[in-house]
């Protein structure tokens, strides 16, 4: 892509509105933009990131066996009735009346619905176990919409529902969405820990946050610092296999680790003072087991082998893929602006000409761009007649991993400068070298 025809429309100065970084440098990088109160459009730039951060949801997901559907924002308000949460939810939800003065709501979670639909279609222990997700826009109606994209109104969200047959293969079910919760953040490049969490209006007896240490978090944490220590994506997994997945369970929640809501004084207590941490954090994900909470009301039944007929154990699933996007920001950046992660960075590679107007410069650079494009390597050609400084700011504003700079001085020696954005190390190389790196 050339930004001299990106739409990119970056900001010089810190949008008064924003009280956090995270907020302040989406808009800056023009990320997003607020259409209404916690309601965003995703510009180019952040339509990127988004996208990139919901594929290796999805690839996780798949790989625990979860299988990919895609229901409506808009709900019934009849099957919330079944269950009760139509009146219990309360302001929260957005409800809308259609032209036949049916009532209807913009989905904020979808258990009612996704139970229905394995009703319909589920008769027995041969229909087990099922986890279905989606990836797909929500709605609530929150009290104080703030902080961009993490506390939004309208946002996106991975919602996974599993199905069984018995409170042990829930159980499991639990364990690999936990598994799989764990190889998402990290491949995000966040270190996010399982939390014991309060299970609230969706009901149930065992549920943790996934939460991200910072000090703009809003939920009041309190973990051993082991916790923060432990190794995730160090061996591949199989998911089938129980033992395994039981025991990256264990080993994570044998050490404590909780939300204020389920905090133990006295067991935190226990912990040697210096290996205490007690921090703000932000929930990216969370998990519940819930059991017959919503089969039951609803009439999710499944014949068991004997033939008596059961409600279906289920547990649901959530990772805030729009919160994350911030998330990531709040977690890797530095005075100068974002630092993505490789693995969701809206592309790998900036390419800087210096001297856009010099002919040598620009040959050296249209060659290195077509070189990096047609290898596959997403890049970011900055091609615009703008000073050097400038250029630099704003390649550092939105924080692409690597960075090449093609300038007349270099050139002259036939080299080009590579600086890798985190480190803020740089390096000259030849052309044919610097390209290698990434192809
Ligand atoms: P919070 O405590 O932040 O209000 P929640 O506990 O109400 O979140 P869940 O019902 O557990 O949220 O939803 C699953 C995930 O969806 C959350 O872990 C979070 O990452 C994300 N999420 C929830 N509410 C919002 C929101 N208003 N804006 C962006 N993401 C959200
Ligand atoms: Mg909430
Ligand atoms: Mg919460
Ligand atoms: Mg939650």
């Amino acid at each position: 892509m050339r930004l001299s025809s990106y739409f990119m429309p970056t900001l010089k100065e810190n949008p008064s509105e924003a009280q956090i970084v995270s907020h302040r440098l989406m808009l800056r990088a023009g990320m997003v933009r607020q259409a209404s109160a916690g309601i965003y459009s995703w510009l180019p730039m952040g339509f990127r990131v988004l996208k990139r951060i919901e594929q290796i949801v999805r690839e996780e997901q798949n790989a625990s066996g979860a299988q990919e559907v895609l229901m409506p924002t808009i709900q019934s308000a009849d099957l919330w009735r079944e269950s009760g949460r139509y009146d219990d939810y309360g302001k929260e939800m957005l409800r809308i009346v259609d032209r036949h003065d049916r009532e209807m709501l913009y989905g904020p979670t979808n258990e009612e619905l996704i139970t229905d639909i394995f009703k319909g279609a589920a008769k027995s222990w041969r229909d087990v176990p099922r986890n279905l997700y989606h990836i797909q826009w929500k709605f609530r109606d929150e009290v104080r919409p703030r902080f961009g994209v993490m506390r939004g109104r309208e946002f996106l969200m991975k919602d996974a529902y599993s199905f069984d047959l018995s409170k042990e293969a829930a159980r499991h079910s639990y364990n690999k969405m936990f598994v799989a919760y764990l190889r998402t953040f990290a491949r995000l490049g966040l270190k996010a820990i399982p939390m014991r969490a309060d299970t609230g209006p969706i009901g149930g007896d065992l549920s943790h946050e996934f939460i991200i240490l910072a000090e703009t978090g809003e939920s009041q944490v309190y973990c051993h610092r082991d916790v923060l220590e432990l190794d995730v994506l160090g061996a591949d997994i199989d998911f089938d296999d129980q033992a395994t997945v039981q025991g990256v369970v264990d080993r994570w929640t044998a050490i404590y680790a909780a939300t204020d809501e389920k905090h133990d004084e006295a067991a935190y207590g226990a912990i040697p003072e210096e290996r205490r941490v007690s921090a703000r954090g932000i929930e990216v994900g969370h998990i519940f087991y819930f059991g017959s909470k919503y089969s039951k009301p609803l009439g999710a039944m499944i014949a068991r082998p004997d033939g008596e007929t059961v409600p279906v154990e289920m547990g649901s699933y959530g990772i805030g893929v729009s919160r994350l996007v911030g998330a990531i920001i709040e977690a890797s950046h530095d005075e100068r602006g974002i630092i993505w992660p490789e693995s969701v960075a809206p592309f790998r590679v900036g390419l800087i000409n210096l001297r856009v107007g010099d002919a040598a410069c620009s040959a050296a650079a249209t060659g290195i761009y077509d070189t990096l494009r047609k290898a596959g390597v997403e890049v970011l050609y900055d091609d615009r007649d703008e000073s050097p400084g400038a250029k630099f700011a704003s390649m550092d504003l939105i924080g692409l991993p690597w960075q090449l700079v093609v300038g007349p001085r270099g050139l002259a020696q036939g080299v080009v400068e590579l600086k890798e954005r985190r480190t803020g190390e740089k390096q000259e190389l030849p052309i044919d070298a610097a390209l290698a790196r990434f192809t």
